[in-house]
């Protein structure tokens, strides 16, 4: 255990052939996860160099339920594949691409927002992990266990979906529709636009509807609920029957959660 533990961050110096270290020292009852932060700087022919470093750490979050708890409409061991395998993944790639960009501390959400403002040689692999993360993310959470929540839209939700759609069957048709018709990997969306209107849209590969620049301005607004269309999401079970997935999981769709994000978007 480290003299530092249960104490505030606590600098260390060290000095090797010439080189002068210091070392920020986080104790893991202070950060709960041990970390580290360096500063190294050299003064050579007058001339001073520093560079410093924190290590992104994004981690998976867990899922919400059981990765059994969403059958028979979705497997168990696509769920844990899904979540365990895929999601880690996504997040392993976005935190190389942070630590690349010197973002360690950066959101997620916020980051894929505005993927041109980003060094040319990272942008993809934000726009397609930090993406990936994200949807993922939301995806865990807008579904729930068969009937142990609203079996549909309720409230504001639902008036607005009937008056956009012309009704919520109207909605999931639509909805359906795009899901089944994305042209190999992507998503389904249920979107507010910035004028508070409803739309359905549909994303390549891990796009989401806030990626400036990315997704048609016509397409853009907060996502609200999506549907994950890549094969890895039912092929174990439905195989290359993308439909009948799509109907089995407005089984699961959690509608208390879909009616949060509508609220926040101020639909
Ligand atoms: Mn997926």
């Amino acid at each position: 255990m480290s003299p530092a533990a249960n104490r505030r961050p606590e600098w260390r110096e060290e000095e090797t052939e010439g080189l002068k270290k210091q070392i920020l020292w986080i104790s893991s009852s202070y950060m709960k996860r041990r970390s580290f932060i360096t500063t190294a700087s050299s003064i050579a022919v007058g001339s001073l160099v520093t560079t410093s470093s924190v290590r992104a750490e994004i981690v998976l979050p867990a899922l919400p339920y059981a990765p059994a708890a969403l059958e028979p409409h979705i497997d168990a061991e696509t769920m844990s594949i899904h979540h365990d395998k895929h999601h880690a993944s996504y997040i392993a790639k976005l935190n190389d691409a942070l630590n690349a960009l010197g973002k360690s501390d950066a959101n997620a959400q916020d980051l894929i927002k505005d993927i041109s403002a980003l060094p040319v040689d990272q942008q993809m692999a934000v726009r397609n992990n930090g993406g990936g993360h994200v949807n993922h993310s939301m995806f865990w959470q807008w579904m729930a266990p068969a009937g142990s929540g609203p079996s549909g839209p309720e409230g504001a939700l639902a008036v607005k979906l009937q008056s956009t759609f012309g009704s919520i069957e109207d909605f999931k048709k639509r909805f359906g529709e795009a899901a089944s018709k994305r042209f190999g990997s992507g998503w389904a969306w249920l979107i507010v636009k910035a004028d508070g209107k409803l739309a359905v849209t549909s994303t390549a590969n891990q796009d989401n509807p806030t990626m400036k620049g990315v997704v048609p301005d016509a397409d853009l607004g907060t996502p609200i609920l999506g549907l994950d269309v890549w094969e890895h999401a039912y092929y174990l079970k439905y195989r290359n029957k993308r439909p009948d997935y799509i109907t089995a999981w407005w089984n699961v769709v959690n509608w208390a959660q879909v009616a949060k994000d509508a609220a926040t978007a101020k639909i």
